[in-house]
């Protein structure tokens, strides 16, 4: 049993470190112009040391299950996809009338830190319009069928809606030019952020929480009762959800197993073909349950 001095430095030291150790190595990498498949191998130390120190320092325990088949296909499907993108990024390149707009004579950490804000923008208000259209919901449902809370669910998605939000967050990006190099880079700290995001380490963000929406604020999301869940929308920050007055936090709130998933839809598919094909049923079997409805429970508001 690791010292409790060790275990009391992991929780206040994980988030902050894997941020920027991670995302300090990925800038690194690109500044020296080395492989994007390095950014790959970097993601897969960051998801192996994820899943260490959800052993080590679990928010809850009984989460601690192993990857399941059907999230690792996700996972797998929708990094596939996000490289894909970022190899297309040069044929498109001409298409859009200002893409020369890009500061590229800017520093790689501003051009990151820009692409990072930009992207924040677009995904969180996509994700929160998910959340009302019920047409997105049936998409976006399979991302939140995950009745438990780990890195891995981060990249569980309908691969549909994951292209929805990289539009949403990258388009006007692409549209001013946004190069290569960069694109790699956002996909990586998209990918990491997503899995910090979704951690069942036992983190403490301390004055980090006003600012990045990491997996202490996001449980809240994740909860399983249309309208409750309808908060902490952000994917890097908590800026939109201050914004749209979605955002919620409470220190005392402990979450415990049985309150995350669709509370509608316990019996949500489980494997990667019926997750796939569920935005496709019949309305009234995928019908959004956390499609906010008029009159549904009032919030708490973040103080
Ligand atoms: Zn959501």
């Amino acid at each position: 049993m690791p010292h409790r001095l060790i275990l009391a430095a992991i929780r206040l030291l994980y988030a902050p470190l894997m941020l920027a150790g991670f995302n300090g190595a990925a800038l690194w990498l690109v500044e020296q112009n080395a492989s994007h498949a390095w950014l790959l191998v970097l993601l897969l130390a960051a998801l192996l040391l994820s899943f260490w120190a959800e052993r080590l320092l679990p928010y809850e325990a009984a989460w601690n299950r192993g990857a399941s088949a059907c999230d690792l296909t996700h996972a797998f499907v929708n990094e596939t996809a996000t490289v894909l993108g970022v190899l297309a990024i040069p044929l498109l390149s001409g298409y859009s009338p200002w893409h020369s707009y890009w500061p590229q004579h800017w520093p790689l950490v501003w051009q990151w830190l820009l692409a990072v804000l930009v992207a924040d923008c677009g995904i969180t208000l996509m994700h929160w319009l998910s959340h009302r259209s019920a047409l997105l919901w049936r998409f976006h449902a399979v991302h939140h069928a995950g009745t438990r809370f780990y890195g891995l669910n981060g990249l569980v998605k309908h691969p549909l809606h994951q292209l929805i939000e990289t539009m949403a967050g990258t388009g006007p990006l692409l549209l001013i030019g946004l190069p290569q190099s960069v694109a790699g880079l956002l996909g990586f700290s998209v990918a990491l952020q997503l899995l910090l995001q979704h951690s069942n380490v036992d983190m403490r963000l301390g004055p980090l929480r006003y600012l990045l929406a990491l997996a202490p604020l996001h449980r809240f999301h994740h909860q399983r009762w249309a309208g409750i869940g309808d908060v902490n929308f952000g994917l890097f920050t908590t800026l939109w959800d201050r914004l749209l007055g979605t955002a919620v936090y409470d220190p005392q709130r402990r979450f415990v197993p049985g309150e995350f998933g669709i509370g509608t839809q316990p019996d949500y598919p489980r494997n990667y073909r019926a997750q796939l094909l569920a935005p496709f049923r019949p309305a009234a079997s995928v019908s959004g349950a956390a499609v906010t409805a008029p009159g549904s429970p009032s919030r708490q508001t973040d103080a």
